[in-house]
């Protein structure tokens, strides 16, 4: 780790460095971090390759500041004028759509602008300077969609996903949104406020005389790294006075291996309140089978991609037996996701996955189209217990 003053120490030569390499007309610029840009007047972009060979060549040699060796991995975004854009700002912006994508492309990197960059970024932008003016106008919704004793056509949970209607855009998908939220820091705050409205929603649903049920919350893989996690489900807890027990959280394999040891002992501590951990979309990530073992987890979710190919794909039915295999010899509870059609519940209930979630039964809906499904089939469980 570099102190403060010599990282920017640092920067400030490699910007020297940089600035040396190329010509006095183009313009080298810091544009926060590590991240840099260059926008350089060539009319023919073949005649920037000798410059990019050293540039190359001179970030591989240490940086000496305060009698320290140090080397630098900086990630450098160029545009070329006049191709590039005509006026300073087109250039800037052109760079740092280059920049971004040789951030994302691991660092150390370089890239030049292709005119396909900006419609990536720009689209990205767009949504994320949306997605911002969303939350501050609470204009997120939450819906929820019933998990199912699928024996019984009970209802015993609900999952809670994000929905997000944009004027222009319209609905626009979380599996879209949830990453850009993930970028730009949102999902901190999205990820909080879904927790407390959906304990809120279950206390509702049970003040309302409705057979309680389970609740389940999508927790990113970067909430799983803030330590406060459990502090604000504990709040969202408290403030909705509601069980625990009733509160299970949704964490994916990745966002488990990522940062295995705080992983697991966030989860602990989530178990230490009561709450119950599922593992979602499993066996879909990179993971090895031992951290099932030394994580606290209560239940697996069997993923859409497995459920859908039961009936047409004999290997996915294998590996859809082998999750419901581990899951019974670890004694876990599990359940399945993406039940569309009768063929799926039959198959699933048939070897031992009795609750499922999925079109066959309801997609996410409102809180209060949940309540009219737990007023029907709780009327229905009072039947069956009077016949008795
Ligand atoms: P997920 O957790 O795997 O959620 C299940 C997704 O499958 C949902 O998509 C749901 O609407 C959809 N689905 C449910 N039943 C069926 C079915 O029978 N067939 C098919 N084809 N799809 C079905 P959705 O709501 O678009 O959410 C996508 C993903 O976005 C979620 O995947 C989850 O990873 C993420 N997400 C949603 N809400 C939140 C949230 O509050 N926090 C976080 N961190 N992620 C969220
Ligand atoms: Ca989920
Ligand atoms: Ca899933």
């Amino acid at each position: 780790m570099v102190g403060h003053r010599v990282g920017d120490a640092l920067l400030t030569r490699v910007a020297k460095r940089l600035q040396r390499l190329v010509r006095a007309t183009d313009l080298v610029a810091r544009y926060g971090g590590d991240e840099f840009i260059i926008v350089a007047e060539r009319s023919d972009g073949a005649q920037l390759i000798p410059m990019l060979d050293r540039l190359i060549v001179a970030m591989r040699e240490p940086f000496h500041v305060s009698g320290q060796e140090l080397y630098v991995e900086a990630s450098i975004g160029i545009s070329t004028y006049p191709q590039d854009g005509r006026d300073a700002d087109t250039l800037i912006r052109n760079a740092d759509a280059a920049m971004y994508l040789a951030k994302s492309r691991g660092r150390n990197g370089y890239q030049f602008y292709r005119p396909e960059l900006n419609r990536a970024a720009a689209q990205k932008l767009q949504l994320s300077t949306k997605l911002k003016r969303a939350v501050k106008a609470q204009a997120l919704a939450v819906a929820y969609q019933p998990q199912i004793d699928m024996q019984t056509g009970q209802v015993v949970g609900a999952e809670a996903l994000l929905r997000w209607h944009d004027p222009e855009l319209g609905a626009v998908s979380p599996a879209a949104f949830i990453p850009i939220a993930e970028e730009t820091g949102l999902i901190q705050g999205i990820g909080e406020w879904v927790l407390r409205t959906a304990c809120r929603q279950a206390r509702a649903w049970r003040d309302a005389g409705l057979p309680p049920i389970r609740v389940s919350v999508n927790v990113s893989p970067l909430q799983l790294e803030r330590s406060d996690l459990v502090k604000v489900v504990r709040s969202a807890l408290d403030e909705a006075d509601w069980p625990a027990e009733m509160l299970e959280l949704e964490v994916t394999e990745g966002a488990l291996m990522r940062n295995a040891d705080d992983a697991a002992r966030v989860l602990h501590d989530l178990r230490g309140l009561g709450v119950k951990i599922a593992i979602d979309d499993f066996g879909t990530g990179y993971s090895s089978l031992s951290y099932l073992q030394r994580f606290s987890i209560d239940r697996i979710k069997i993923d859409r991609a497995f459920v859908q190919q039961i009936g047409r794909d004999d290997g996915y039915e294998a590996l859809t037996l082998a999750v419901i295999a581990i899951a019974n010899a670890l004694k876990f509870d599990v359940i399945a996701e993406g039940v569309e059609f009768d063929s799926h519940r039959h198959f699933l209930v048939e070897h031992g996955c009795v609750e499922g979630q999925g079109f066959l039964y309801s997609p996410a809906v409102s809180g209060e189209d949940i309540a009219d499904i737990l007023r029907a089939t709780g009327s229905q469980a009072r039947q069956v217990i009077a016949s008795e």
